[in-house]
């Protein structure tokens, strides 16, 4: 089982990445592999890098120096790459970015019509799929204004899931929502985590991490400081930084 040359290759592989917003280096030497059905829960101060690790995958942001392979892809400037990499990686943000003109329905219909080219009609049967894997189907007409905050998130994630991407990158997705609803989008990830999706989360949602997480990273100034498993991580960690951070948290 542990033999390097049958393990099947990362799904996300991140090899010495630094990336600077002018003088201030965001993430300095950044090396990770999720395999493929992994699912990472990332945490850290805030300011440590840690969405600006994420948005590198999906290349909201372009790294400078070090690889980054996803899916098989190197990433690079190339508008093929970034297309190719928008159709294997899915991302919830904290806010929602729903469009806000759109019904839930246009919302979840819009890429899989423009970008995967799908049929209205194909397109409108896999976004009620997916509302009803959210447990909102009866939403489907409704605006995003409409809707709560943790029914505007599942949403969100419908969406993203009707790209059936191979891997979801979540960025904070509880952050703003009141707390009342927070157990409603964790659930659904919980889920979407049993079915065996590739996840990276970064959240201090420290509950989910521990029902979900194959693996915890913990950054600090634009470095991952520690990486394990749940059960080491929380009762273990072996940098003091991190303790200081989960004592904080927890
Ligand atoms: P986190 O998600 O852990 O809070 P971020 O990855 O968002 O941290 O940010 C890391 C650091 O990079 C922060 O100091 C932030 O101010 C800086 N930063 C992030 N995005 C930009 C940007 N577009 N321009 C300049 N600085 C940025
Ligand atoms: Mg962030």
């Amino acid at each position: 089982m542990t033999d390097a040359r049958s393990a099947p290759p990362p799904v996300i592989s991140m090899r010495n990445v630094s990336k600077h917003f002018d003088d201030f280096q965001a993430l300095k030497d950044v090396s990770l592999d999720v395999a493929q059905g992994e699912r990472v829960v990332v945490c850290g101060p805030s300011g440590s890098g840690k969405s600006t690790l994420i948005r590198c995958i999906n290349r909201l942001e372009s790294h400078e120096a070090g690889e980054i392979i996803v899916d098989g892809m190197t990433l690079s400037d190339s508008k093929d790459s970034l297309e190719k990499i928008r159709g294997s990686v899915g991302m919830v943000f904290q806010q929602f970015n729903l469009f806000p003109h759109l019904t839930v329905l246009e919302n979840l219909t819009l890429g899989p019509r423009r970008v995967l080219g799908l049929s209205e009609e194909d397109a409108k049967a896999r976004a009620m799929t997916y509302l009803e894997r959210v447990q909102i189907p009866d939403q489907a007409a409704k605006f995003p204004r409409h809707l709560s905050g943790g029914q505007q998130q599942r949403v969100a994630i419908a969406r993203s899931l009707c790209m059936e991407p191979r891997i979801l990158l979540f960025d904070e997705p509880t952050s703003a929502l009141d707390p009342e609803m927070i157990a409603e989008v964790l659930e659904v990830m919980v889920e979407l985590a049993q079915s065996g999706m590739t996840m990276i989360v970064v959240t201090h949602e420290m509950g989910f991490a521990r029902r979900v997480a194959d693996k915890m990273v913990f950054m600090d100034k634009g470095e991952i400081v520690e990486t394990g498993t749940p059960d080491q991580f929380f009762t273990a960690p072996k940098s003091q930084r991190c303790a200081t951070f989960l004592e904080q948290i927890l």
